[in-house]
């Protein structure tokens, strides 16, 4: 293969194999913009150098034909002593890796040289200065040695004096400094050959795709790991050759709000990233214009060019050297979430973009930034620690150490945050009730992360330099700070900080919109963006949205929030609570008579609830899924009860002793996959029929009194078409004698149900992907179990990219989908197919559910609008 393109021969569209500096360089070569000539070397070779250890074949070659052509295009060549061509050796991965990788300026300088550059710039001092880079700057990259050696040889001839002040001599000193601590550090004298030094630069560049740090980034960014950085040599031009030189950085519009007008920074008289690192004060751009009008006025016609070109808001890297200007780099640049929205808007109207392309523009991602709350900028915090920011958001509350005591803390109208060392399904109750989360253990993937993000509630997890006691009821954080129960305590689930006392909170003003409280034409340009993109996204997408929901007042805010009905209302909850009394006289029913008077009592209370629902969600339907969990659920604790029975000895009450013999018999190894869902339908008598009779009897109502109510049953864990033929019969016949019509489907969460969908289908008039059984089913690990135990391990080996839990796996549960798809399909053309799992709230599963026709999409309240932009920007 092609290992080496020049400038001349890229563009913007090879980044994978030139990098994103290299592909952006070739790009703006092409445009005819002022650009050093130069070459990238492709990340395909990084790949083969990191694979094998080596170059590949041939590379070597390649390199030194482009350099061959670099030097009778400069007239002359790399180091020439009388006048040496100089060049810059620049990592440059497909995704920007903001100062993680490395990069050497001034390669092809030594002893010889360095007087060659002197005498023909006629500027002595401006030789030695870059000399001086060179040595710090390669000895530090490539050579690995600590880069504060060089800073505090610099420091120490510098004294109180700016960079700039330094002499000739003095540089000229430094640089035997340098040079005596690269013998001093590596045991041989700098490489003074410049072949040697481009090839050495380009190897570091190599390596430094796998530094500590860069790891890390992707890790975070969840950029894969295997890409490789290209290396782009690029001749050099000099910022540092005089005050009629200089470098800088620009934005092409504010990448804080979006604003079109002049953004950066220039310094005079430096090189490289001296910009960026601070060691002088820069001047802001609009200076420019003071110093060289002439550099500054075609910087701004390069700019528009650029944004015109890329049709983006675009950010750039310059030099001018003795009034020429140079243009080093650019690309579309990072921003803000509430400027990606602005900025999309502002190139529709300018004519740039269509909407089609303006709903691309943003992210699912960005707009669920913009729906959290937040805690004013300008409050004074007093921050305790810091943690993961596991769920994003604010919260305020006081601190609570168990998950019933935060539930009645919240019961009583107090805002509360549920703090734990890690949380556990029991803690759900908590969780629910409290504000926020603290975990002092844990990362992005354990429980309290992932069912935090489920809720959106705003969680911070693995806060380690806090020592939480939950047994006396209080945590200590460093300097001594101790927080008990009902102190008030901030967390900041989008930075992790964790602050003491109160920090004020201020409402996103795109929630208000959302939730129909801001009108978009009132003067908030953001929330008129929003507007804008929201409606031009459900005029594009096909899947529908719906949401998981159980009550009426979730239900309520997700139709505002644009729901289209329910996916999913789970019927558990409505088993809890008070009525936990009524499950247990089921369950320790001896008699048909006793067992159908708890379902008796069940019933109306069951009826309540869906009334409520179909009310609010009237004229759109409303998925009920019958009971899915293991009924010890609903029971106590077996060891407390056990406890109970022994210490009351003969005195315990005969109902105790019952209900442990009925935990006993109930006690299941895996209740994952013991009796549960449709198992549970058939093996206890009547109770599917309670619920589906519950359900009829309030469509009924809600129709008498003039009402629209859609409900549809939905079946769990199905597994076989017999098990949904046998509920079936028993449904339809409840309907029947109701007079309501509903649809009635099931659950696809269960591998075998996939693979038997033809089947399955014969008996459902709709299939709704439960991807959170299915991974778990698909994968054989149980999510409550394997996140804490070894997914960071898992992530670590590359094994996924991104827990499987939170992005559906594509490969495996996803070929599951396509199978369930295409064969229900294939038996029943009209199939509704919906996901219900948490799948559905997440961007890339919501492409894939695009992608494997879906119909719909269903995800919790909050997640809704995010559901309907990733669905548009999935159609269009
Ligand atoms: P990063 O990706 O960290 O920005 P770069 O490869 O862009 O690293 O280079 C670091 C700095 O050196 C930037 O300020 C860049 O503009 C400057 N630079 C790189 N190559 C040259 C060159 N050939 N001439 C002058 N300055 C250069
Ligand atoms: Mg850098
Ligand atoms: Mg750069």
């Amino acid at each position: 293969p092609k290992y080496v393109y020049d400038f001349t021969e890229g563009n913007k569209d090879l980044k994978d194999l030139l990098g994103g500096k290299g592909a952006n360089l070739a790009e703006m070569t092409n445009l005819g913009l002022p650009v050093p000539p130069g070459f990238t070397i492709t990340t395909e070779a990084c790949r083969h150098y990191l694979e094998h250890g080596g170059v590949p074949d041939g590379l070597v070659e390649e390199v030194a034909e482009h350099l061959g052509a670099l030097e009778r295009a400069m007239g002359k060549r790399l180091g020439q002593a009388d006048d040496p061509l100089l060049v810059s050796v620049r990592s440059g991965a497909k995704f920007s890796m903001p100062g993680m990788m490395e990069t050497v300026l001034n390669i092809g300088l030594n002893d010889e040289s360095v007087q060659g550059l002197a005498k023909q710039s006629g500027n002595e001092r401006f030789a030695w200065d870059s000399y001086r880079r060179l040595i710090q700057m390669f000895g530090k990259t490539v050579l690995g040695i600590d880069g504060d050696l060089f800073e505090e040889a610099l420091d120490e001839v510098k004294g109180s004096r700016e960079d700039t002040a330094l002499g000739v001599e003095e540089l000229r000193g430094l640089v035997e400094t340098y040079k005596g601590i690269v013998r001093e550090k590596t045991g041989r004298e700098f490489p003074s050959e410049p072949r040697e030094q481009m090839q050495l630069a380009i190897k570091a560049v190599f390596d430094s795709w796998n530094a500590e740090r860069a790891i890390l980034y992707r890790r975070q960014e969840r950029i894969p790991a295997d890409l490789g950085t290209a290396v782009n040599v690029c001749t050099m031009v000099f910022g540092n050759t005089g005050p009629d030189s200089g470098t800088g950085v620009a934005f092409t519009r504010d990448p804080g709000s979006g604003q079109q007008g002049i953004y950066g920074d220039y310094l005079q008289n430096a090189q490289g990233e001296d910009v960026v690192a601070g060691i002088r004060n820069t001047l802001p751009l609009q200076e420019l214009e003071r110093i060289d009008k002439r550099s500054y006025d075609e910087l701004l016609s390069i700019m528009e060019t650029l944004e015109n070109h890329y049709r983006d808001l675009c950010d750039i890297e310059f030099t001018i050297e003795r009034g020429k200007l140079w243009m080093l780099q650019t690309r579309v640049g990072k921003r803000t979430a509430a400027a990606a929205f602005r900025i999309a808007c502002q190139l529709a109207d300018q004519g740039l973009i269509d909407m089609d392309e303006a709903v691309t523009r943003v992210s699912g991602d960005q707009l669920a930034q913009l729906m959290f709350p937040r805690f004013a900028s300008s409050a004074e915090k007093n921050q305790i620690a810091k943690g993961m920011n596991a769920s994003p958001g604010a919260a305020v509350g006081k601190a609570v150490f168990d998950s019933a005591r935060a539930q009645e803390l919240a019961a009583a109208g107090e805002d509360v945050i549920l703090v734990r060392r890690e949380t556990n399904p029991d803690d759900l109750g908590g969780m629910i009730a409290a504000r926020g989360v603290l975990t002092s253990r844990g990362g992005k993937t354990s429980h309290a992360a992932v069912v935090a993000r489920g809720m959106g509630k705003t969680c911070v997890c693995g806060a380690e330099e806090l020592d939480v006691s939950v047994k006396e009821k209080r945590f200590t954080a460093p300097g001594g700070v101790v927080v008990s129960e009902g102190d008030v305590i901030s967390i900041d689930g989008t930075s992790g900080a964790v602050y003491l006392g109160e920090v004020p909170v201020e409402d996103s003003p795109v929630v208000r919109y959302f939730e129909g409280g801001l009108d978009p034409a009132e003067g908030d340009e953001l929330v008129a963006a929003v507007h804008r993109i929201m409606t031009h996204a459900d005029s594009r997408r096909r899947l529908a949205v719906r949401a998981n929901a159980d009550n009426p007042e979730d239900s309520a805010r997700a139709r505002r929030f644009g729901a289209q009905g329910i996916g999913l209302c789970r019927t558990e909850h409505m088993f809890l609570g008070d009525r936990r009394q009524l499950v247990e006289d089921l369950i320790l029913a001896e008699t048909p008579e006793e067992r159908q008077r708890a379902l008796d009592a069940l019933e109306p209370l069951q009826k309540a609830d869906f009334l409520g629902i179909f009310e609010a969600m009237d004229g759109l339907p409303v998925t009920v899924r019958l009971i899915d969990p293991p009924l010890h659920e609903f029971l106590p604790d077996m060891t407390d009860l056990a406890v109970r029975v022994a210490l009351a000895g003969d005195g315990a009450s005969e109902k105790d002793r019952r209900l442990l013999d009925a935990v006993r018999r109930l006690h299941e190894q895996n209740p994952m996959l013991g009796l549960r869902g449709v198992r549970l339908g058939l093996v206890i008598p009547g109770l599917f029929a309670m619920q589906v009779r519950a359900i009829a009897e309030a469509a009924a109502e809600r129709r008498a009194a003039g009402g629209d109510p859609r409900p549809e049953i939905m079946i769990p864990l199905v597994g076989a078409v017999q098990e949904l033929e046998a509920i079936r019969e028993e449904t339809e016949r409840i309907l029947r004698e109701a007079g309501v019509e509903a649809l009635v489907g099931t659950m696809i969460e269960v591998p075998r149900a996939a693979l038997t969908a033809g089947q399955i289908a014969e008996a459902a008039d709709f299939f709704s992907f439960g991807t959170n059984d299915l991974t778990q089913m698909t994968w054989g690990f149980s999510r409550d179990d394997v996140e804490a135990a070894f997914f960071s391990k898992y992530l670590d080996l590359g094994i996924f990219g991104v827990s499987p839990f939170e992005t559906l796996d594509r490969d495996g549960v996803g070929r599951l989908v396509r199978i369930a798809v295409e064969e229900g399909r294939a038996t029943r053309p009209d199939l509704k197919l919906g996901i219900c799992g948490e799948h559905g709230g997440d961007p890339e599963s919501i492409h894939f559910c695009h992608e494997a026709g879906l119909d719909y999409v269903s995800c919790s309240p909050f997640r809704i609008p995010v559901a309907r932009l990733e669905a548009a920007r999935a159609a269009v």
